[in-house]
């Protein structure tokens, strides 16, 4: 960055004080390391107010277990999942849940960038140790997106790969069928509705180590699908980030 474009962007910032996206109250702080992309994207108190997922977690799904002892979650234990590796960035409960329900059902798009940073700032080492080369979202439907405008998936996982350099592609998954809200079916009814949901619009993941991008992690079962998917068209790895993941134990 150029001293010029770096002044402009410190004055941008006094005059425009940067907002902690999640309470929306000015961050006060070094001007300079803001212009340059270094501040603190989210204020300290509602930093404090997220539970950021840190070891012990399961090392299939990457949700937080009891003790080190335990390898792998209850969930994982009892189910062999498609996808090889998972991993969030909050539990989801509190402040998160208002974080990603306000970016899913209410139009908080920005929410998007600040995931992404996120993720990539978080797992951008966790994915270049795992050499994936692909970055996919977990799609919605024709008719979800007439609704809402947007993919919340699709806005997070744009961000990770700009953030990480690794190729990106937004629309290889289709979601085939209309599928209904997860949220209000019982376990046997979502992996019924998630059947035959996802296509491969172009085979271009034979041998490759691809990353699904989704917003939440609940039962894992969009995830295992599109996984499944993947793994069938030639895909050798299946790896997943999102943004929340159920406590559950
Ligand atoms: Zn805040
Ligand atoms: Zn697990």
């Amino acid at each position: 960055m150029n001293k010029l474009s770096l002044v402009m962007k410190v004055l941008k910032t006094v005059v425009f004080p940067p907002k902690c996206p999640v309470c929306d109250k000015v961050i006060m702080g070094d001007a300079r390391a803001y212009a340059r992309g270094e501040g603190i994207r989210i204020c300290k108190g509602c930093a404090k107010k997220l539970k950021w997922i840190q070891q012990p977690y399961c090392t299939c799904c990457g949700k937080p277990v009891r003790n080190e002892r335990i390898q792998e979650c209850g969930d994982c234990q009892r189910k062999k999942h498609f996808f090889d590796e998972t991993r969030s960035l909050w539990v989801y409960e509190g402040e998160a849940r208002k974080i990603l329900e306000r970016f899913k059902y209410f139009g908080r798009r920005d929410y998007g960038e600040l995931i992404g940073k996120e993720l990539a700032r978080i797992y951008g080492g966790w994915l270049r140790k795992r050499g994936v080369d692909l970055i996919v979202p977990i799609p919605v439907s024709k008719k979800r997106m007439r609704q809402r405008e947007y993919n919340q998936a699709a806005l997070i996982a744009r961000v990770v790969a700009r953030e990480t350099g690794i190729a990106y592609k937004e629309n290889l998954l289709g979601r085939r069928v209309e599928t209904l809200p997860q949220k209000n079916l019982n376990s046997i009814e979502r992996k019924k509705n998630l059947e035959n949901a996802f296509f491969l619009r172009e085979n271009d993941v034979i041998l490759k180590k691809v990353v699904l991008i989704d917003d939440i992690y609940t039962t894992g079962n969009t995830i295992d699908t599109a996984a499944l998917v993947l793994k069938k068209s030639g895909a050798c790895k299946v790896f997943a980030l999102c943004g929340g993941i159920g406590k559950n134990y």
